[in-house]
């Protein structure tokens, strides 16, 4: 093997590129050096067994074809000052014409009119006519001279205009291959371990990126992309469970063996409801990570109104009963205080406390509130980012419970985490977004999860209907017979961060215009430029039902819980997610009365589009429909910015390659269970090294 510190040698000392290419190569691709440059993939290739007739050329579509040249003419260019070649090809149904605007002399010597030749290029139209600039020329049955001319496949890379335009078209790129293969034989160290390359069926790297770069069949081409596929996700769970490895073994947290009285208490004597299955599995798997001395770092997934509010208060149940204290974090006031009012209804009849802190506590209750979690005399503490600032100081944290766990910041979580130092507390996250299962791998990679697939029995489906601006009508006759029958209704309206000030216009807008079409029922407004205060004023107000309609943004809180609104009316359907508009749905549909979700749409809505929303009206499993939405709008849009620590894959895809995902991950659990510092694999350490500098991973837990 050659010296392997050849792959860090910059790009302009590789034969065809020079100083001025190599520059342009770094702006325009991000290519610096070998390594970059052989880990650079073509987007497809072309199959030389499949020739394109000429009729079935297409503009800007690389293609294969194979005909007869026709003479070759000169024609003067830019005022006589150039001069550019054209010729004809023809394949015996039709014609196509090949330009080259300069360096052409080396066409001229080499080809004939009358020659059969293969022609590999990219049409485009001028006035109308196709004619393929700077094709590649192949005599058939010529000498071959380079690697590529033996190939029936040709890779095809993504290249920029100002790339090509440097003279590295299509070919001569490619050419750039044939000299790093010269050069170095692409012999690199393997991060897969043999073991598992052999278990897996994966190709080693060397033969992979020969088979990418140069290959001569498609068969291989596949090959050698599933390799790198796996490895894509290999190296991402490899770094994700060695972290999760590391944050068991770093941190000690008091196991809990024995589950303790209050479980059993609340079980037979207080449980409001008989469980679902799922919350009793989900239970089971709290109960086995808080027996560990090692801290649990679950994360449970479950749709809105799947009841994860009993399953977080047995895992409070279990810390309590050992005699620590559990400190539940929730993003805002509204949703804390129904936390608080659910957990004092289970907790009292057992002669327990719950402490509810928040930003607006007044400072007298504060101070009792904390000198108590100090001395340990209160064990449950519930409130928002209050909870982890820096006076509140806890006796014996033992478990934290954050809802909505994306509302918060990677530190806000770590701050609450801290609390319980020497020792880390057994954490619980919650969230009512479901993701599905396999991106959850990726973006969750570091925590376990539970999925809470399951709903309470009883409840009745929400009627989900689509409907067009010219349906108004039927809405407001619907809206009207349910404010009679005494019901509330949330308005929402979309709210996209860049136009702010017309979202807020939107909303006014529309609170006017419900003020003016149901003046008999007092309507409210929320949206984000209100102070929190107010925010939280009109939610209690309509939660009272002191106002009967809700007009706001999406600021309507997930988990707020207003059993008695009925009906939702979400404007704009069209520009929000999916799983966005199932959060939404789930505002309704908590009482006994029947329900409604209705989606509006501009009229001039597509069909498609349209089609996309009904998606909402057949399906009522957040899974579901977060899938639907995964595939529709792509993992970097599905998960937004915020949310997304997930690195690009260049060849892997999260949506098709599931499969694969699922066996690196097996893969990755395997190995880092045998070797958890990877010791035995120094290769696949400088992988990982490499990796994580490159894409900063904002990993889940800190
Ligand atoms: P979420 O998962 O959205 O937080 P909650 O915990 O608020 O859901 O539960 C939604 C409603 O369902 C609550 O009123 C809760 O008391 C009720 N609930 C939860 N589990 C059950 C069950 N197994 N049987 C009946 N009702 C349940
Ligand atoms: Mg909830």
């Amino acid at each position: 093997m050659q010296d392997p510190h050849i792959w860090q040698t910059a790009l302009t000392y590789l034969r065809g590129v020079g100083p001025r290419r190599a520059e342009i190569l770094k702006e325009e691709l991000h290519l610096h050096s070998y390594a970059d440059l052989v880990e650079y993939f073509p987007r497809r290739y072309l199959d030389y067994g499949q020739i394109t007739p000429i009729l079935q050329a297409r503009v800007d579509q690389d293609a294969v074809f194979r005909g007869k040249l026709g003479p070759f003419q000169i024609r003067p260019i830019a005022g006589g000052k150039r001069a550019l070649l054209a010729t004809t090809l023809y394949d015996g149904q039709a014609g196509i014409e090949l330009v080259w605007y300069q360096g052409w002399e080396w066409v001229r010597q080499r080809f004939s009119a009358g020659q059969e030749v293969l022609v590999i290029g990219r049409p485009t139209s001028q006035k109308r006519r196709l004619h393929i600039p700077h094709p590649e020329v192949i005599p058939l049955g010529g000498e071959p001279q380079q690697i590529h001319k033996f190939l029936r496949v040709y890779p095809v890379y993504p290249l920029t205009e100002k790339v090509r335009q440097a003279g590295l078209d299509d070919k001569r790129f490619r050419m750039l291959f044939d000299e790093l293969y010269r050069l170095t034989h692409f012999e690199r160290e393997d991060p897969i371990p043999e073991t598992l390359r052999d278990r897996y069926g994966l190709l080693p790297l060397t033969e992979s990126l020969r088979a990418i770069h140069l290959p001569t069949h498609l068969e291989e081409v596949e090959k050698a992309r599933y390799r790198f596929k796996f490895q894509e996700f290999f190296l991402l769970q490899v770094l994700l469970i060695k972290r999760k490895y590391f944050l068991k073994s770093q941190y000690t947290a008091p196991g809990f063996v024995q589950v303790g009285p209050l479980v059993k208490e609340f079980y037979e004597k207080h449980l409001p409801f008989p469980l679902t299955e799922a919350q009793k599995r989900v239970i089971r798997e709290i109960r086995r990570d808080m027996a560990m001395n090692a801290p649990m770092n679950r994360l449970i997934q479950g749709d809105v109104g799947s009841g994860k509010t009993i399953v977080a208060l047995f895992a409070a149940l279990i810390a309590i009963g050992n005699g620590y204290q559990v400190a539940l974090m929730a993003p805002t006031e509204v949703l804390a205080e129904q936390h608080a009012r659910s957990f004092r209804k289970w907790l009292a009849p057992m002669g327990l406390g719950v402490g509810l802190l928040l930003g607006s506590t007044p400072p007298s209750q504060k101070k009792r509130l904390m000198s108590q979690l100090a001395t340990g005399e209160l064990a449950c503490i519930i409130g928002t980012h209050a909870l982890f600032q820096k006076p509140v100081v806890y006796h014996r944290l033992g478990l934290t419970i954050i809802d909505e766990q994306h509302k918060f910041g990677v530190r806000q979580r770590a701050a609450l985490w801290e609390k319980a130092h020497p020792y880390r507390p057994h954490n619980l996250l919650l969230t009512a977004t479901p993701i599905p299962r396999t991106l959850a791998l990726s973006v969750y990679g570091d925590v376990d999860v539970s999925i809470i697939d399951e709903l309470p029995p009883g409840r009745q489906p929400i009627k989900t209907w689509v409907r067009t601006e010219s349906h108004r009508r039927e809405v407001w006759n619907l809206l009207r017979a349910e404010l009679e029958k005494g019901r509330q209704a949330y308005i929402i309206y979309p709210l996209v961060e860049e136009s702010e000030k017309l979202d807020l216009k939107a909303v006014e807008e529309g609170y006017e215009l419900i003020r003016r079409a149901f003046p008999d029922y007092p309507a409210g407004m929320i949206h984000g430029r209100m102070s929190s205060e107010r925010k939280e004023r009109e939610m209690q107000l309509f939660k009272l039902g002191h106002t009967r309609i809700l007009v706001g943004t999406t600021v309507v809180e997930v988990g707020v819980d207003v059993p008695n609104a009925t009906v939702l009316v979400v404007e704009h359907a069209d520009r929000f997610g999916l799983s966005q508009l199932h959060q939404l749905r789930g505002r309704v549909g908590r009482g006994e009365h029947a329900s409604y979700a209705i989606f509006m749409a501009p009229d001039t809505l597509s069909e498609n589009a349209l089609e996309r929303l009904r998606a909402l009206a057949q399906y009522q499993d957040g899974f579901r429909i977060s899938e639907i939405d995964l595939r529709l709008r792509g993992p970097g849009d599905f998960l937004g910015t915020k949310q997304s620590g997930l690195p690009e894959f260049k060849m892997a895809d999260l949506i098709e390659d599931q499969a694969i995902l699922r066996q690196a991950r097996l893969a990755a659990e395997e190995l880092v269970a045998q070797d958890p510092s990877l010791q035995q694999y120094p290769a696949l350490q400088a992988y990982l090294n490499e990796y994580a500098s490159k894409y900063s991973l904002e990993l889940f837990t800190a």
